[in-house]
């Protein structure tokens, strides 16, 4: 805004130097629009794309155990997700569920069992819009402020983490998000799995270079099919844990990675509604 104002200054005090008004804003937009299009970038505020470091002292005390975050996005799926939920008890892994609100008002059982088997739920947008990041600032704010409602009225509980949907941003999310109290979170790497159903190269995607600290993104939503027609997740998944064990590497939630993080309280502790 202020270079805005500035430019708009600059010719009418000086209208011979338009050119040079005209190319500061047309940069500025430009480093805006690629900020929003590169999910992983920091231009357009805080996001995480690694875990927090730990906490001084926590490695010091014990070898501290590594630790990465499984995501996975898109649903509550009736026919994918009851299944990712199983697998990840059977590894005794916790993961964090970005889900679309609407999906949430489609299938409160299922966002409930995510809270019930102890994992977190994130916010994904109410509709998970394409045009998400043309939306303006009412718009941002009723995406998040709606699917907040509908987590909190499925489960009880209080999001604090957003992802947009497919990573896309404009100025007007974080303003947003810091009024919701909600953090952003992007991902370390990503198997595309939405659009790729080869079990082999997703996982490859996801473990190439691994390392404590990673946030890996997967999808029980809009998840591909392998060949024999299965969501490509459930033949990931099994293969990713077993990859996680013999790297000593612990699939946690975001919020259990915060608490254990060095970062001071940068959100209240997880608090229920009132029902
Ligand atoms: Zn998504």
């Amino acid at each position: 805004m202020a270079l805005h104002l500035g430019a708009i200054g600059m010719v009418l005090v000086r209208p011979r130097w338009w050119p040079w008004a005209l190319s500061a804003v047309v940069v500025d937009q430009l480093v805006l629009t690629a900020g929003g299009l590169w999910p992983r970038s920091h231009l357009l505020g805080p996001n995480w794309t690694h875990l927090p470091p730990l906490a001084a002292g926590t490695a010091a005390a014990a070898p501290a155990p590594g630790a990465v975050a499984i995501t996975i996005d898109d649903g509550p799926d009736p026919e994918v997700t009851s299944r990712v939920l199983d697998l990840l008890d059977e590894h005794h892994a916790r993961a964090t569920f970005f889900c679309i609100g609407e999906r949430i008002d489609r299938y409160p059982a299922l966002a409930r069992a995510i809270v019930a088997r102890q994992h977190e739920i994130g916010n994904h947008s109410y509709r998970h819009l394409m045009r998400f990041s043309l939306l303006g600032p009412r718009g941002v704010a009723q995406e998040i402020a709606r699917a907040q409602e509908a987590i909190a009225a499925a489960t009880g509980e209080v999001a604090r983490f957003f992802r947009a949907p497919a990573g896309l941003r404009n100025p007007f999310l974080e303003p947003a998000l810091t009024r919701a109290n909600l953090q952003l979170v992007s991902w370390t790497r990503r198997g595309f799995d939405t659009v790729n159903g080869s079990a082999g190269r997703v996982l490859e995607s996801l473990t190439r270079d691994l390392q404590s600290g990673d946030i890996l993104l997967l999808h029980d939503g809009h998840a591909a099919r392998t060949p024999c027609g299965s969501p490509v997740i459930l033949e990931v998944l099994p293969r990713l844990l077993r990859t996680l064990a013999a790297a000593q590497l612990a699939p946690i939630t975001l919020s259990a990675a915060l608490a254990r993080s060095s970062f001071p309280a940068l959100l209240p502790a997880a608090s229920s509604v009132p029902s």
